[in-house]
């Protein structure tokens, strides 16, 4: 029974968290009725207001901070960790979200007496290895399974559930699952890493200036099948992970259990923005996002303006080395039966999924209808 489930979700501003702030609280969520807390380092913004959640600003990477803010948490039965922090190399990142995970998990698990299950989110980096080494490293042959051995290369991924697995054994009785998205569609303007924000402002900025929306990926990356992971959905995968038994204390891949491929989506991208002209096109240089947009930030501002958007810099909203990067060449797929065979049958169409998370960056007004 789902009597007294209280969630702590850290990271509530983010691309999953803003996901499972929306789900958790309704009525007919499993393991509801839920009480929910949400975490996130910067003040509460106005786009997150209608979620019931009880907001609590706190950077996690400062210890004493942490325990401070964090000392009345004392009925968190179950925590979402769904944040992360980037740095410039992956020795670095192992470095800060190792300190970021154990100080949440050592201000909150001591006091939390009815803790019951931590959810960890991490990705299909955990096959491949992290950014740094994409494309010129031997991984693993995909379809990914989750039984695969770790790779021999650093990657912040096995930090995080290291720290988890010596973190959670201090207390009896708490169980974990770890969750595995592949490229998530999804809201928040406060991502890291937003496919769907960074090709909507994109196409924006080509829509103001009569441009062409041409593909900023390569050849490889235009025509191959690809996947995607509904923010939605894996915040059900998380919640289902912590009410079914059969759940506990595993890792799952997670995404839309279908396929697409880019020069489809890109059609239908155009489409969103009202564009006439768009497609790939084959150059000797691939011009990147980050080239193409290094200049347009007064252009967005201007956009900003115009539409009366909730204000943004282009620099917070346009995430170009993340798209550049999984833009570069063949898709990584994961496999979905693990998840499946325990149970959990759900999924996402990703063409829908893409023009749903499209629709409500446009209604929360973080770009042009
Ligand atoms: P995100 O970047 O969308 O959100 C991060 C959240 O954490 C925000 O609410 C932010 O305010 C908060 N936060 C950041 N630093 C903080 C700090 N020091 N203290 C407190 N809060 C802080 O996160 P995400 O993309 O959902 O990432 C979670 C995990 O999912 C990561 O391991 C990431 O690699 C993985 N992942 C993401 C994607 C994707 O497309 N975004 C795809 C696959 C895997």
């Amino acid at each position: 029974g789902g009597q007294g489930s209280v969630a702590l979700i850290v990271g509530v501003t983010g691309i999953v968290g803003n996901s499972l702030a929306e789900i958790l609280p309704r009525s007919d969520t499993p393991g509801g009725p839920w009480k929910v807390y949400g975490v996130a380092r910067r003040p509460r913004p106005n786009w997150h207001e209608n979620c019931p959640v009880e907001y609590i600003q706190c950077d996690i990477s400062d210890s004493a901070l942490a325990k401070s803010k964090l000392s009345h948490l004392t009925d968190v039965t179950h925590i979402f960790y769904v944040t992360w922090a980037s740095r410039s190399n992956e020795a670095e990142n192992c470095k800060i979200n190792g300190l970021m995970f154990r100080n949440l998990l050592q201000a909150v698990v001591p006091i939390a007496t009815n803790l019951r299950h931590v959810c960890l989110q991490t990705g299909t980096k955990n096959y491949i290895g992290p950014f740094e080494s994409f494309y010129n490293f031997e991984s693993h042959d995909p379809p990914y399974s989750e039984d695969l051995p770790r790779l021999k290369v650093d990657n912040f991924y096995y930090t995080l559930e290291d720290v988890m697995f010596e973190e959670v054994a201090k207390k009896e009785g708490v169980t974990w699952s770890v969750h595995r998205p592949d490229i998530i569609f999804g809201f928040s303007p406060y991502s890291l890493m937003n496919i769907i924000v960074t090709l909507s402002v994109y196409a924006a900025i080509c829509k103001h200036e009569g441009a062409p929306l041409m593909f900023p990926g390569t050849k490889e990356a235009w025509n191959c099948y690809a996947i995607a992971s509904d923010a939605d959905l894996v915040a059900e995968q998380e919640i289902w992970a912590c009410v079914e038994p059969n759940a506990q204390n595993q890792a799952f891949n997670i995404h839309n259990a279908d396929y697409f491929k880019w020069k489809h989506l890109w059609k239908v991208l155009a489409e969103q923005f009202g564009i006439e002209k768009y497609g790939f096109e084959e150059r000797e240089k691939r011009a990147t996002l980050a080239e193409r947009m290094k200049d347009k930030g007064p252009v967005w501002e201007e956009i900003v303006k115009k539409n009366q958007l909730s204000p943004t810099k282009l620099e917070e909203v346009g995430g170009w080395w993340f798209v550049d990067t999984m833009l570069s060449g063949d898709a990584f797929i994961s496999c979905m039966n693990k998840s499946k065979e325990h149970g959990f049958l759900g999924f996402r169409n990703s063409t829908k999924s893409f023009v749903h998370w499209i629709g409500k960056m446009k209604s929360q007004k973080i770009i042009p209808n």
